[in-house]
């Protein structure tokens, strides 16, 4: 098997592995790799049929997402919420019905799906990235590190590992890595890695033309929230929300089935009419999960003091959202810690 040598790696072609590559080539650094499980680029960012079924939102407060989207010429819009709002907060009452206020700042989404940022960031480094390349295997030796993947072996000078914290341990470790450190690592939890997304196209956004936002709310029910995800340019016409997670064990057929007779109830038979529907559940992805938790709504603490710290005597580092001391879990936090591992390495 032969070694292929970069002076740096990064383990993962997500938001913050990618925010990494942009930061490295900004630097003037063209001799970089980066080695990817999955067979796309965007880890938690996957818009699929024009759905975000990973991330979607951004607030006017993420200012490392505002710095990059500018930089990157990418536009943004404002969550549609106009209309009437539901709220399902009793299965034996009726609907309550609510109405955002037009005038105070709502959640933005990028226009053309959050993958467009991803493949902005990616668009100068493709030839960079190796994709369906898991890392197994990660040994110190002298002045490099040694990687090894199912396929292939790489050595590198300086390696970004921007993994989930709670999948770290998947990859076998030859140095032993400080207790201090493996221990965040197993407890961090990964944020959304519980989540279950539907979304659904429509030729007409029916609910619009019954005064209907699209937003309904429930705890209680078969959806959480629902949201209308609509294009930018207002001519593609989508639902997308949250799966209650009762429905994780049910087969495809079924959960389908109880999300749109639930969602029948609210929004009317022309929920049945979609073109196209589609569902992920992430905890059933071992890219992003491993021993998932039920329900974790708070977000955790992120960026322990152990991320801001240099592995492998100076030449390894741990990013990914998680690690990050600012937004940790959001997109925002994602970019913070993919510029800031660039920065604790000093790259040159
Ligand atoms: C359903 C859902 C909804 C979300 N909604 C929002 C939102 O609205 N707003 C927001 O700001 N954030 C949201 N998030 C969070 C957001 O997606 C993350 O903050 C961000 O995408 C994390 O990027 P990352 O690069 O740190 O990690 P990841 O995207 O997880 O990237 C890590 C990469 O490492 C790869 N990998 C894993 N193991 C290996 C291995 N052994 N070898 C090689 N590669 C490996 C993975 O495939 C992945 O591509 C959401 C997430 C989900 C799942």
């Amino acid at each position: 098997m032969s070694t292929l040598h970069s002076k740096y790696i990064i383990i993962g072609a997500g938001l913050s592995g990618l925010t990494s590559a942009n930061q490295l080539q900004a630097r003037g650094i063209q001799d970089f790799k980066i080695l990817e499980s999955r067979t796309h680029i965007g880890g938690r960012i996957y818009t699929k049929e024009g759905i975000d079924l990973g991330a979607t939102w951004f607030q006017n407060h993420h200012t490392y997402m505002l710095t990059v989207l500018e930089q990157l010429k990418l536009k943004s819009f404002s969550q549609f919420s106009a209309g009437k709002s539901i709220l399902v907060y009793n299965s034996m009452a009726p609907a309550h019905y609510f109405e955002s206020d037009q005038n105070s700042p709502a959640a933005q989404r990028i226009a053309n799906g959050s993958e467009a940022l991803i493949q902005a960031l990616a668009s100068g480094a493709q030839d960079k990235i190796t994709l369906n390349t898991r890392v197994t295997k990660i040994t110190e030796n002298e002045d490099k590190i040694h990687i090894q993947t199912e396929k292939t072996a790489y050595t590198c000078d300086k390696l970004i590992v921007t993994i989930p914290p709670k999948l770290v341990k998947n990859i076998v470790f030859d140095s032993e890595l400080p207790e201090s450190l493996t221990q965040v690592l197993g407890k961090t939890h990964t944020w959304m890695s519980n989540a279950i997304k539907v979304g659904l196209t429509f030729k007409r956004p029916f609910w619009r033309e019954q005064g209907l936002s699209g937003t309904v709310i429930s705890q209680i029910s078969e959806v959480t929230e629902l949201y209308d995800h609509s294009n930018a340019s207002e001519n593609e016409f989508r639902l997308m929300g949250f799966v209650n997670e009762g429905l994780r064990d049910l087969t495809a057929s079924d959960r389908q089935e109880r999300i749109l007779k639930y969602l029948e109830k609210y929004l009317g038979p022309e929920i049945r009419s979609y073109i196209h529907y589609e569902e992920k559940d992430w905890a059933a992805d071992p890219n992003t999960s491993n021993d998932h938790l039920n329900s974790v709504y708070m977000s955790p603490s992120y960026g322990n003091p152990v991320f801001q710290k240099l592995y492998m005597h100076g030449k390894l580092v741990f990013s990914g959202t998680e690690t990050a001391t600012i937004s940790g879990g959001y997109m925002d936090g994602a970019i913070h810690s993919g510029l800031q591992a660039v920065a604790l390495l000093n790259a040159k």
